[in-house]
């Protein structure tokens, strides 16, 4: 066996284990990593793909007074915690990231404009409203002279002689 075909050997070994590795590297023998996607503006986080079982927190800081919030992810396997977070004045979510793609959404509506009974007509339920019961002819006010078509004067509450 001469050099020159030990050194040609030698090199097959070394592409052939370069080779491996870079397989190993492309296919991922490392875990997986799955997408973090959000459906909605306003959300933040670190990172946009997590590996499973890994901590993901999310930020949402775009809070309006006048407005109701309702987060939901689009899988009902993981747990969404919420916190208030007072110092930036926004929401923390934090789940354990599962083996697949998480959506997080947030659906959002305007207390002011969906709430059916702020805006409820005030004639509806009039406060204002005459016992018919009491009604009777036109007549005059033996006392103080109002005219009046109530059982009782409107001026002096006498009773309408009969
Ligand atoms: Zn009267």
């Amino acid at each position: 066996m001469n050099t020159s075909l030990m050194r040609i050997n030698l090199r097959k070994t070394i592409i052939v284990i370069l080779g491996v590795i870079l397989i190993m590297e492309m296919t991922g023998c490392d875990k997986p990593k799955y997408k973090l996607e959000f459906d909605g503006y306003g959300f933040q986080s670190k990172k946009t793909e997590y590996h499973e079982g890994e901590k993901v927190t999310v930020t949402y800081d775009m809070i309006a007074t006048d407005t109701d919030y309702n987060f939901y992810l689009d899988c009902d396997d993981v747990e969404l915690k919420r916190e208030w977070d007072s110092k930036s004045y926004g929401y923390t979510f934090s789940f354990t990231m599962p083996a697949h793609d998480v959506k997080i959404s947030v659906s959002s509506r305007n207390t002011m404009y969906i709430d059916p009974d702020a805006n409820k007509a005030p004639s509806e339920t009039s406060p204002v409203e005459y016992d018919n019961s009491l009604r009777t002819d036109i007549w005059f006010c033996p006392e103080c002279g109002q005219k009046n078509d109530m059982m009782y004067c409107a001026e002096c509450g006498r009773k309408k002689p009969d």
